[in-house]
């Protein structure tokens, strides 16, 4: 019986969220780092015969439903939900930030993502929250914690661009009758989701399960190559990816970074890691077959607030899905002392996120075309289909010069090359993807000014 080491993790589609090794009954999945630097479960030889548990909980292993369904099971019969393709089901939709500047200044964006899950726990709605936590240790610098106090959320604040994985979470939950609110990138959610259709208590022991919007995930190379940029080229025992500024929009942030010897570095969005970030360096394989833009299968969902009304506010903005209506009534009782909030149409939260809609959408259709997947006899089938002509000729070009940087950054050997080493190897294909990048920005200009244009129109006439 093959399992979802010979199925997933073999054919490089596994996102590591250690969901399955969590739930094995015989203890036969260790998570374990791989040479690239994510999270892998490894098979121990000892897989029960004719159990396919792992298989069942894997969010990318085709058999299984996907968001729409489980969205469907979830959120439907919900009085008053509405639904759109892009983002799934929707109650209400806002955007918010806490109005305590300390505690707003820690976290990504506006820190709404931490108001409602330290409410869900103050209000006695759960008794632990599992979110992620940084971690001195060099070999493992971020890690899923239990929080049972709403003081101790400060500590998880911000984005971790970091792997983390849920298996040892999973077996904690299984094992006790707590309630717990989790929070998680759109493909963990998921895995829990199915998880629960699996082991229906853990339905009754997750009454809460909160998604972050996720355009891609990093290995830990992501981060041992940007400390490099800068200048911290050892061990690392802390970094801080989203450093805010003062004298920068909220999409200009540092990254900052303490070595073992005590040596710190910082750099700048725009000093390089942008780049780095866009061009899917260290990005993991699986996360190019990922169409779950708004963790669709979340009770609800938080994100950056990448719009032109919030973004030059340096102190960051979170948006917002509410699918879960006592989370809608925790936010309607918000006498607003502590976090400010706005209602704001589901347009504009699809207009936040266009470039993930693009890559999770279109450039996986070509994806899909291009470079298809087969697990066992199964091909890998997604929620578009497979179509070449979904991008044209020169975004084609681009997407298989970035997949093929992607492929080579996931390869840095570490140990034996340094970063400077590894970037001057890199850097003919590099510059040959700046070429092509130019090229697709150039061509682009009309269409960007057209839509400069039409927004500006239609900002006027809603003024009139
Ligand atoms: C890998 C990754 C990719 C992302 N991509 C996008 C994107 O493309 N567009 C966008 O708008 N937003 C993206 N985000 C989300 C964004 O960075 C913020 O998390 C979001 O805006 C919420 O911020 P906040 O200030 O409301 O939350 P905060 O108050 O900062 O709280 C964040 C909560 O999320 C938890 N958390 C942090 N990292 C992780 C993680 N890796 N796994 C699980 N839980 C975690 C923390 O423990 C904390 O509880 C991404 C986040 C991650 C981790």
């Amino acid at each position: 019986m093959k399992n979802v080491f010979d199925l997933v993790v073999q054919n490089n589609l596994c996102s590591g969220c250690g969901v399955c090794a969590g739930v094995c009954p015989a203890g036969n999945l260790a998570m374990e780092w791989n040479e690239q630097g994510e999270y892998m479960p490894t098979d121990q030889g000892r897989c029960i015969d004719s159990c396919t548990l792992c298989l069942r909980v894997c969010p990318f292993y085709p058999g299984n439903p996907d968001e729409n369904q489980l969205g469907k099971e979830r959120f439907e019969a919900i009085n008053s939900m509405q639904h759109t393709p892009e983002t799934g089901f929707w109650l209400a939709c806002y955007a918010g930030a806490v109005s305590d500047e300390i505690e707003r200044g820690k976290s990504a964006s506006g820190g709404f993502a931490s108001w409602v899950l330290g409410e869900l726990l103050a209000n006695g709605f759960v008794d632990e929250v599992i979110c992620v936590e940084p971690n001195e240790d060099p070999e493992k610098l971020f890690r899923f914690a239990r929080l049972d106090k709403p003081e101790d959320l400060e500590r998880a604040r911000g984005s971790a661009y970091y792997p983390v994985e849920f298996s040892e979470m999973m077996r904690y939950i299984k094992r006790t009758n707590k309630q717990f609110a989790v929070i998680g990138l759109p493909c963990f959610v998921k895995a829990i989701r199915l998880a629960a259709r699996a082991d229906k208590t853990l339905e009754r022991k997750i009454p809460f399960l909160l998604g972050i919007v996720c355009g891609q995930m990093k290995s830990r190379k992501y981060t041992q190559y940007i400390a490099s940029l800068a200048g911290v080229e050892e061990s690392l025992e802390k970094v801080y990816f989203r450093g805010k500024r003062n004298d920068a929009p909220a999409s200009d942030y540092n990254f900052l970074c303490r070595g073992i010897s005590g040596k710190e570095g910082k750099i700048s969005w725009t000093e390089g890691v942008s780049r780095i970030w866009g061009d899917r360096w260290f990005t993991l394989e699986s996360c190019g077959y990922c169409d779950d833009i708004f963790a669709e299968t979340a009770d609800a969902v938080f994100m950056d607030a990448w719009l032109p009304e919030y973004v030059n506010d340096s102190r960051g903005t979170s948006l917002a899905i509410i699918r879960n209506p006592e989370i809608l009534k925790i936010l309607e009782r918000n006498s607003g002392s502590q976090l400010d909030l706005s209602r704001i149409p589901v347009e504009k939260i699809i207009q936040s996120q266009q470039g993930v809609i693009e890559n999770k959408r279109k450039v996986l259709s070509y994806r899909l075309s291009s470079r298809p997947k087969t697990i066992g006899e199964r091909p890998l089938t997604k929620r578009v289909p497979p179509d070449v002509s979904a991008l044209n000729c020169l975004a084609r070009y681009h997407v298989d010069a970035v997949d093929s940087i992607s492929s080579e950054t996931r390869a840095w050997d570490i140990p034996k090359e340094s970063a400077g080493e590894f970037r001057a190897r890199i850097s003919p294909e590099l510059k040959r993807l700046q070429r092509i990048s130019k090229i697709v920005r150039f061509a682009s200009l009309p269409r960007r000014a057209a839509g400069k244009i039409l927004r500006a129109i239609k900002k006027k006439a809603g003024r009139k």
